[in-house]
């Protein structure tokens, strides 16, 4: 503990614009401990105690190798770019630390071989493969659209046994990570390390979660599967590829993906005239007989490189028919099975519904387990995170934000407009548009606005009147429309509730937050609702109110990202202040002071000029 304590003091003296915060050393201290004692933790961090020291500093303290899996890419760069580079410069301890990324973010040198393209874009795409130390796809200058085909693929990788193993560029990078102290990876490698049998990430004996809550959807879709256009063409390229007859089949599988009229939102189950239409296509894609041929004629060959092709496709073709069954029959009831068009057509997709049980499995895989985030608790403690994770045994910790929340925030609640149990309702919309216009007022733009509802969301864009520019979700890609919000002073972004994951600003940019509705479910989820479902009675007390009330923390901690920054969360819905789980709700939230009149808004932002 001596060790940690000096090692922040070195922070302080080296770090350019360093706070040392006790938060900081208090989270530090309890994560050091637990890798003395071999516990696993569940650590929630407020916003601001600065996470990434205070569990990078134990981790390397502790000398023993640590898998460091994040949910966002930001959070990956900031870790292996920014915080790692410093604390090997100024910490005495020294240690190595890498990243690796899925390996779908290199080139795969079988994959491009087989592929063979021509044109002028291929040819610069050679010429940047004869000269790349990585192989990585952020090394090139521009983003090839054949990306897709010439990049590594679990479902189609031999690994030791492929030909090009010695060389491989995913696998070159894999070994120099064996000897590495600190490895940085996303939540995806995590599950799909737990799907291969933990044969994709080098052992570390520590393992820290960072952005936990993510965990759950990512194994529920890492162990699903997707059927689409993409994967079934890139089935038949392979096979043309070998000299299989498959040109008459391309415009039936274009016809079943692309012209179907499965709408934009998931259907669950995948309805009977699609799976009529899939027992078709299985059909005419003779997959079980071409896969069949292929065996005999890899026995037949002598060029091993040739076998190797036919060995991988057999495999791709046993996985892809499997997959087909799976949803022809959809029968696995740990799954949730739906459709959903696009535009790139329509895709088939399954998920796993509970994914407690595969996460006790990946937990078994490392001696000590620190799971943490700004928002791990729901009513304050850790039950809903531990029933959804099959957590057991680990310690348990919160740790408030160092930031004056009475000081630099107001929460506004109405408690006048129409209950909006019915987001679409029209008295609901209609009154409530008068409010946000009133708020948008008051804060001067620099607003989000967050619905649950698109038809409500395009109601309100369609109808405001107000004197600050605003954009709408759709309007341009989400990175675009968060960087137009950033560029424009006194802007306004209608979105949806999913939308506020991904949005990081800081300053003066956003000081408004509107939570039109409580976030109670994910609009058209088929996960959810399925997960609502099994609950029967429990759904409500046991995942939506607590779901909600997370989505509604996180929803606040976009506002206040430093101490100087002050701002108003305003929450439209009355259900808060009317329904007796609206006091669970409030009791979550940080303690900011309440208000119910929109006068007090206009003196708040009026005092922070
Ligand atoms: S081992 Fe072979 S198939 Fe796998 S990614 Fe490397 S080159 Fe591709």
């Amino acid at each position: 503990m001596k060790d940690l304590s000096s090692s922040f003091d070195i922070l302080e003296k080296k770090f350019p614009g360093y706070e040392d915060r006790l938060e900081q050393r208090e989270m530090a201290g309890e994560i050091m401990g637990s890798f003395l004692d071999g516990k696993n933790l569940l650590i929630e961090a407020g916003t601001g105690v600065g996470k990434s020291f205070a569990y990078l500093i134990p981790a390397i303290l502790s000398r023993e190798k640590t898998i460091i899996s994040t949910s966002s890419l930001a959070l990956q760069d900031q870790l292996v770019k920014k915080d790692l580079v410093f604390l090997r410069k100024a910490l005495p301890r020294k240690f190595s630390f890498g990243i690796l990324k899925g390996k779908n973010n290199y080139v795969c040198l079988k994959r491009e071989r087989e592929y063979a393209g021509s044109g002028k874009f291929y040819l610069r795409f050679r010429k940047w493969l004869s000269e790349t130390e990585t192989g990585e796809r952020s090394d090139i200058s521009f983003t090839p659209k054949f990306w897709a085909e010439v990049c590594g693929d679990s479902q189609d990788c031999g690994g030791r046994t492929c030909l090009f193993y010695g060389r491989c560029f995913y696998y070159r990078h894999y070994r120099k990570l064996y000897a590495t102290d600190i490895l940085v990876v996303n939540h995806h490698l995590l599950a799909y390390d737990l799907l291969s049998d933990f044969s994709l990430l080098p052992f570390h004996k520590q393992l820290i979660i960072d952005e936990a809550p993510h965990i759950e959807d990512v194994i529920s879709t890492v162990l699903g599967s997707t059927l689409n256009y993409s994967s079934t063409a890139w089935l038949l390229y392979r096979l043309r590829g070998l000299k299989v007859v498959v040109d008459h089949l391309f415009p039936q599988v274009e016809s079943f993906f692309k012209k179907s009229d499965a709408p934009p939102w998931p259907v669950s189950p995948v309805p009977d005239p699609v799976i009529e239409k899939l027992k078709k296509l299985r059909k005419d894609l003779a997959l079980n007989k071409t896969a069949s041929a292929l065996g005999k004629r890899k026995k037949s060959t002598v060029d091993e490189e040739l076998r190797d092709r036919i060995e991988t496709t057999i495999g791709y073709i046993e996985s892809f028919a499997a997959d087909m069954d799976d949803f022809i029959g959809q029968g696995n009831k740990d799954k949730v099975y739906y459709a959903e068009g696009g535009n790139g057509g329509m895709e088939l997709k399954s998920s796993l519904v509970e994914s407690g049980n595969a996460f006790e499995n990946l937990m078994r895989a490392y001696g000590n387990v620190i799971m943490t985030s700004a928002t791990l608790t729901s009513g304050k403690n850790f039950a809903f995170l531990k029933k959804r994770l099959n957590i057991e045994d680990f310690g348990e910790k919160i740790i408030g934000s160092p930031f004056d929340y009475k000081e630099q925030s107001l929460l506004y609640i109405d408690k006048d407009l129409p209950k909006p149990d019915n987001e679409n309702n029209g008295p609901f919309q209609k009154e409530s548009l008068k409010v946000i216009e009133k708020l948008i007022g008051a804060s001067r733009g620099r607003a989000l606005v967050l619905f649950t509802s698109y038809r409500h969301l395009n109601f309100v864009a369609e109808n405001v009147e107000t004197q600050y520019p605003f954009k709408s979700q759709g309007d341009m890609p989400p990175a675009k429309l968060i960087k137009w919000f950033k560029d424009t002073p006194d802007s306004v972004l209608f979105a949806t509730a999913t939308f506020w994951q991904g949005i990081d600003i800081k300053g003066d940019d956003l000081s408004l937050v509107i939570i039109v509705r409580l976030p109670f479910s994910s609009p058209g989820d088929p996960v959810y609702q399925e997960r609502c479902d099994r609950l029967k009675g429990r759904w409500f007390y046991d995942l939506a109110l607590p779901h909600a009330t997370l989505s509604l923390r996180q929803g606040f901690g976009r506002l206040i990202r430093g101490r100087d920054e002050y701002g108003v969360v305003a929450i439209l819905d009355t259900r808060l202040v009317k329904n007796s789980y609206g006091r669970y709700i409030v009791s979550s939230l940080p303690p900011a002071d309440i208000t119910h009149d929109i006068r007090d808004v206009e003196a708040f932002f009026d005092s922070h000029q």
